[in-house]
């Protein structure tokens, strides 16, 4: 391969990453291998549309390309290791297996408009967040532009149906993991692909500012989420250690500064936990700093994590925040719960797998 070719090879398997690839890729790498340009598109709707595991299936290709694709390239492998449904509705969390026997979790949710899929970017997290399970042993490293696409199509193959909708929600922070986010957002955007439309998609981040900015310039019509969760710097702080290093001052400008270049309205996202960020003040500090703003507030009552210590108050007290703030005009949802009896805090279903590893 060319040294400026962005196709790396995988140090187990010492092969091409060809899930990882974007059309452009294939085609380079198709001809290294001695084969024709065109082959690039039939093996890259085999991969992204028709969503298939394993070269042999790619059946209009001859037996020996698909040998020849066997010694050189691998399809990246993300397996469905458990399964929670949630008998109320419809919801269905998966315990994920990467290649390097790593998991992740990806959590489908049935609407009435389609079916949405929350996926990981990083294997752990290394922002620290107080709140969140994710982040409790640090990052491992981060997903492959093929794991992320591996996570939507493993589930779909699971669920027997497409979604028609996405949240980078699940485990990791989207923004640490930049190119291979966009790689992989450009991959099932393609029409030869899953073919799904940017604005079907939801981008969570703690507040990365510079990539926000870089976010921004790609106008890729995406929905951006900010994990705001305190409106004052030193509960911020406290809250999320992302703070220290970009204040809210500074996410701020950088979040106004998307909406002005993208048109996009921002989601900010504010978990409720008892007696850290539920109180009146807090609510009139959130206010204060969001007044004015075209934008919407997701109010979301914390999932307790038991080693984090975090409590959630009770239905009365989140509807008066809500009430509080709506009084003022403000746009404010609550998100509904949805799998409430396999309730588990996001990340949990994996650390409740590696601690029984551990202990065997
Ligand atoms: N790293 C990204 C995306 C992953 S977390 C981010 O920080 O936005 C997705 C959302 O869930 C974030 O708003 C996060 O703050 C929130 N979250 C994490 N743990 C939570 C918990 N225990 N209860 C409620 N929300 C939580």
């Amino acid at each position: 391969m060319g040294d400026n070719m962005n196709i790396r090879t995988d140090e187990i398997h010492s092969k091409y990453d060809i899930s990882s690839m974007d059309i452009d890729e294939i085609t380079e790498f198709v001809q290294k291998i001695g084969e024709p340009k065109f082959r690039a598109k039939q093996i890259y709707t085999w991969l992204n549309d028709k969503q298939v595991k394993i070269f042999d299936e790619m059946t209009n290709l001859s037996v020996a390309l698909r040998e020849k694709l066997k010694e050189t390239a691998f399809i990246t492998e993300v397996s469905a290791l458990h399964r929670l449904t949630s008998q109320k509705d419809g919801t269905n969390k998966f315990l994920l297996k990467l290649g390097d026997k790593n998991c992740i979790e990806a959590v489908w949710m049935e609407y009435k408009h389609g079916a949405s899929l929350c996926i990981s970017t990083q294997v752990g997290c290394r922002q620290g967040c107080m709140f969140c399970a994710s982040t409790l042993g640090g990052l491992v490293r981060s997903l492959t532009a093929g794991e992320m696409l591996g996570e939507i199509y493993e589930v779909q193959r699971q669920m027997g149906k497409r979604i028609s909708s996405l949240v980078l929600m699940g485990i990791g922070e989207p923004l640490d993991n930049f190119d291979n986010v966009m790689k992989f957002l450009g991959i099932l955007s393609s029409k030869e692909g899953q073919n799904l439309s940017l604005r079907h998609v939801s981008l969570s981040t703690c507040g990365i500012v510079p990539n926000i900015y870089k976010l921004a310039e790609l106008k890729t019509g995406l929905t951006l989420s900010v994990s705001l969760h305190a409106a004052n710097n030193e509960k911020r702080s406290k809250l999320m250690p992302v703070n220290r290093r970009y204040s809210i001052d500074e996410l701020m400008t950088a979040c106004k500064d998307y909406f002005k270049i993208t048109g996009r309205r921002i989601s900010y996202e504010y978990a409720l936990i008892l007696g850290e960020n539920d109180n009146k003040e807090s609510a009139d500090e959130l206010y204060n700093l969001l007044k004015g703003q075209n934008c919407h507030i997701n109010l979301i009552p914390v999932n307790p994590v038991k080693e984090r210590g975090t409590k959630r108050g009770t239905k009365e007290d989140i509807q008066k925040f809500v009430k509080y703030l709506e009084n003022k005009g403000m746009n404010v949802t609550v998100r509904r719960e949805l799998g409430s009896d396999i309730n588990a805090a996001c990340g949990q279903l994996r650390r409740d797998y590696e601690n029984k590893i551990n202990e065997q």
